[in-house]
């Protein structure tokens, strides 16, 4: 059943607890030890101590590949004035980059081109423990690390709301605004797919810090 070699211990544990759960997509997952440091670095780091808008989630009850060392709920970025809804289970890394690219791009951006400020971040996923796009046999999608978000819309302090599905093909400010947030993105975060990535990516905005490339420099963003 299974394709590819799986070379650690933890991994072959983590394939069989899920095909041991029926029908559920397996999924190749490596060992990165880059992860763990980058997380233990921000957790000490105290950027995300006493945050109202943050609260520590005891285990994610995925199989063992899956998770994070401290999960995190997010209900809100950039220091509060942003709400995610519904909140975010995200790790400790990806608070600050959201914070920085709503700051830096999504609320500059609304107010150029809607002379308004956003209020709220419609999260169409997260923490999620499952093979690449769904499809069973891929690697582990960085939601299975709550290293990925995925927003669908932005919405406006009037209530209008500005979804990727329609808005990227939408009005000139609607098709501008997308499009600044999306490039803004790609400063603060190492893989960025929106809809000219493929057709998973059509309705929403994907946004995480995996690393990529031989020495872990490289950026997507598509
Ligand atoms: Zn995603």
């Amino acid at each position: 059943m299974l394709r590819r070699s799986v070379k650690f211990g933890l991994t072959i544990a983590a394939l069989l607890q899920i095909q041991g759960c029926g029908k559920q997509a397996y999924f190749v997952a490596k060992e990165e030890p880059w992860r763990a440091d980058e997380e233990r670095r921000c957790l000490a780091s105290g950027y995300v101590r006493n945050n109202p808008h943050i609260s520590r989630r005891s285990a994610l009850g995925g199989p063992s590949a899956c998770g994070a060392i401290q999960p995190l709920y997010v209900s809100a970025t950039a220091h509060g004035a942003v709400s995610l809804t519904p909140q975010a289970t995200l790790q400790c890394p990806m608070v600050p980059a959201t914070d920085h690219w709503v700051v830096t791009s999504v609320m500059p951006a609304a107010r150029r081109y809607f002379r308004m400020d956003v209020v709220e971040l419609k999260v169409a996923a997260s923490y999620s423990c499952r093979p690449r796009n769904g499809i069973a046999g891929s690697v582990l999608s960085e939601h299975g690390l709550a290293n990925a978000l995925d927003i669908s819309a932005f919405v406006l302090a009037d209530g209008r709301k500005i979804s990727v599905l329609t808005g990227w093909k939408g009005n000139a400010a609607e098709r501008e605004f997308l499009r600044a947030v999306h490039r803004g993105a790609c400063r603060t975060f190492t893989t960025v797919l929106g809809p000219n990535a493929d057709a998973f990516h059509r309705d929403h905005f994907h946004l995480d810090l995996a690393r990529h490339g031989r020495r872990g420099a490289g950026r997507i963003c598509r």
